[in-house]
């Protein structure tokens, strides 16, 4: 089976060694160096460690100081976790649809979104490409809204150079299958000083000295020994991302002319980092998506549709107060016909060679 992650920690030991021989396996000096190291590559003057990217999600919008009713306006093409953290940070979500060239939320369908209740636009930069920071940054500037980046997936991606969670508040996932992880974590960016200092403050406990405390806050803190785990990515993020793209441009090249397979592609302008490599298997195609899922498993390629319904598309969400349904048509479909297939950075030659003169095969091309 050729699977579609591979976690590689393999260079962890000696830094998780050091954390449990220090004593100090909570939060202390590995968070810290964890958050200097990626404040750096995401190119922010500051980034916040915390538990996971949902927590780093709701910790962004808590710090948005919103009211009951306030609109987030999002993507409904992602994982799950964007919307629960809207609702668990008390506003009320409202969808755009998206491109279907970026998979991201569509700049005119957001600005089209916008009401007088709208206060925060949230893109989310889906399988590790930017979405279109270039009109979604200017339109939140015009309208005052604050701008989240959901940048789970986008460690390292750029939009004209500037970092993914640079624009905004930027939330950044470490769990175990993203392109960097330290098994639970996530990290929020910003350059502002105001908002970092809160974050940090509402991180643990609100406490700002010892037993000073300032606000409600939680206990959203990252351990050390999480932290350990992501050091020698982080050195070699760039390593990592350059194998991605070599690896989607063999993908791209090998799989180009299939009737009804769509390749993606990396937009004009924009550094894809490829945590996912994700083609769309039209009505012209010799199988359904399902029927070519179910023979690249067969065949021993791993793959996953990320994500089979749009995040609206659940009981759960149907007539809950804080979510406000709409027309998605182009996510709608995409839900549809989207198959990702591996693209991380342990594949060999050869098993991209598999990978593409099996889909060849079984697509009849
Ligand atoms: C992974 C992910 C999250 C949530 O991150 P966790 O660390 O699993 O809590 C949020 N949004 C997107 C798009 C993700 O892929």
């Amino acid at each position: 089976m050729i699977p579609i992650t591979v976690v590689d920690v393999s260079d962890a030991e000696p830094y998780v060694l050091e954390v449990l021989r220090s004593g100090v396996i909570a939060q202390g000096p590995m968070v810290k160096r964890f958050e200097d190291t990626f404040a750096e590559i995401a190119g922010v003057d500051h980034a916040i460690a915390v538990n996971n990217g949902t927590t780093a999600l709701v910790a962004a919008i808590q710090a948005l100081d919103l009211q009951p009713g306030d609109e987030v306006v999002t993507s409904p093409f992602t994982f799950i976790a964007t919307l629960n953290a809207i609702l668990e940070a008390g506003a009320t979500a409202r969808f755009a649809d998206i491109r279907e060239d970026d998979f991201c939320v569509d700049p005119e369908a957001m600005a089209a979104a916008i009401t007088p209740r709208t206060k925060v636009l949230m893109p989310v930069h889906l399988y590790g490409q930017t979405a279109d920071m270039g009109k979604i940054a200017p339109l939140a500037e015009e309208h005052g809204l604050a701008l989240v980046e959901d940048s789970a997936q986008a460690h390292g991606a750029k939009f004209d150079g500037k970092g993914a969670g640079s624009f905004g508040l930027g939330c950044f996932s470490f769990y175990a299958t993203k392109n960097i992880t330290t098994g639970e974590g996530g990290i929020i960016t910003t350059n502002d000083a105001e908002i970092a200092d809160k974050l940090r403050v509402m991180r643990n406990q609100g406490m700002r000295a010892r037993y000073e405390y300032v606000m409600a806050g939680h206990n959203y803190r990252l351990t050390d020994l999480a932290a350990a785990v992501a050091i020698p990515q982080l050195a070699k993020i760039d390593e990592i991302t350059a194998k991605r793209k070599a690896n989607a441009a063999k993908l791209n090249e090998g799989l180009a002319g299939i009737t009804g397979l769509r390749t993606p592609s990396e937009l004009p302008g924009r550094s894809h980092v490829w945590h996912q490599y994700t083609v769309l298997i039209g009505d012209d195609a010799a199988l359904t998506r399902d029927e070519f899922a179910a023979k690249l498993t067969e065949r021993g390629i791993g793959n996953g549709i990320y994500y089979p319904k749009l995040v609206t598309d659940y009981d759960a969400y149907r007539g809950h107060a804080q979510v406000v349904m709409s027309e998605t048509p182009v996510a709608a479909k995409i839900a549809q016909q989207c198959l990702s297939i591996p693209v991380h950075a342990h594949l060999t030659d050869d098993q991209l060679d598999t990978v593409i003169g099996t889909i060849r095969e079984v697509l009849g091309a």
